[in-house]
């Protein structure tokens, strides 16, 4: 087997414990985060039998989709968007994570193929409140999940969140708390939602106790980026 294949066991493994001790019988999705990687990890991957694959970068995505072609690939568009890329992202992805401005979600409903089901959509929230970062505040998300509700060829599924990095395992615990708070009161006010995008290759266990049903996991999986 090769180290790809064997990551992925015992990734998958790990994602059962941390159901099991959470005591969750429902799904908990793993998307396979590539970018930096080649497309050739990523062909392992998909042939030990991953199925979801995260990206960050427009053209280097579309460059492995051309490589993969052969693969049925779910695609994931975690990362930031700017609104001159909105068309090609909506007409290559199945999934983006990373929304947390209406004009971004408009524009990608308006541009979603017709040929397509509506696109997945998760809205980005900023829950260590850290200005740097992406990710709408929780005092605006109301509004925003309410317009972005009503977009045609937009399915609103969840939210999606990158809490600030930290080895402290209560920390991790209280920050995807916040998170899963933020959602389960959208579902209180009648959002249809069944999605939260939390945790990575360092906080995955504490994400899946906390409710994640997709943890985006990169390094665990492919080894350390070759970052350029
Ligand atoms: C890179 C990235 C990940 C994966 O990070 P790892 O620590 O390598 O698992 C997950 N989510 C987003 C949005 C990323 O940019």
């Amino acid at each position: 087997m090769n180290i790809i294949a064997n990551s992925l066991q015992v990734i998958q493994a790990n994602i059962l414990k941390a159901k099991q001790a959470a005591n969750r019988e429902d799904a908990v999705k793993l998307l396979a985060v590539s970018k930096a990687q080649g497309a050739e990890k990523l062909r392992k991957a998909y042939l030990a039998g991953q199925i979801a694959f995260g990206e960050n970068y427009l053209q280097e995505a579309l460059n492995k989709q051309a490589l993969l072609e052969d693969c049925n690939i779910e695609w994931h568009f975690i990362g930031p968007i700017q609104s001159n890329k909105t068309q090609p992202i909506s007409q290559h992805f199945n999934w983006v994570h990373s929304v947390d401005r209406l004009k971004i979600a408009q524009r990608l409903s308006n541009t979603r193929p017709s040929t397509l089901p509506p696109l997945n959509i998760c809205i980005q929230i900023n829950s260590s409140h850290e200005s740097s970062k992406s990710g709408i505040n929780e005092e605006a998300l109301l509004a925003l999940a309410t317009e972005i509700a009503e977009l045609p060829r937009i399915h609103l599924r969840g939210l999606m969140a990158i809490p600030a990095p930290t080895e402290d395992i209560d920390q991790q615990h209280q920050q995807f708390k916040t998170v899963k708070n933020a959602f389960t009161h959208l579902q209180q006010k009648g959002f249809d939602i069944d999605t939260l995008s939390i945790g990575m290759s360092n906080d995955y266990m504490a994400a899946i106790a906390e409710g994640a049903t997709i943890v985006r996991i990169g390094s665990a999986l492919f080894g350390e980026r070759n970052n350029t």
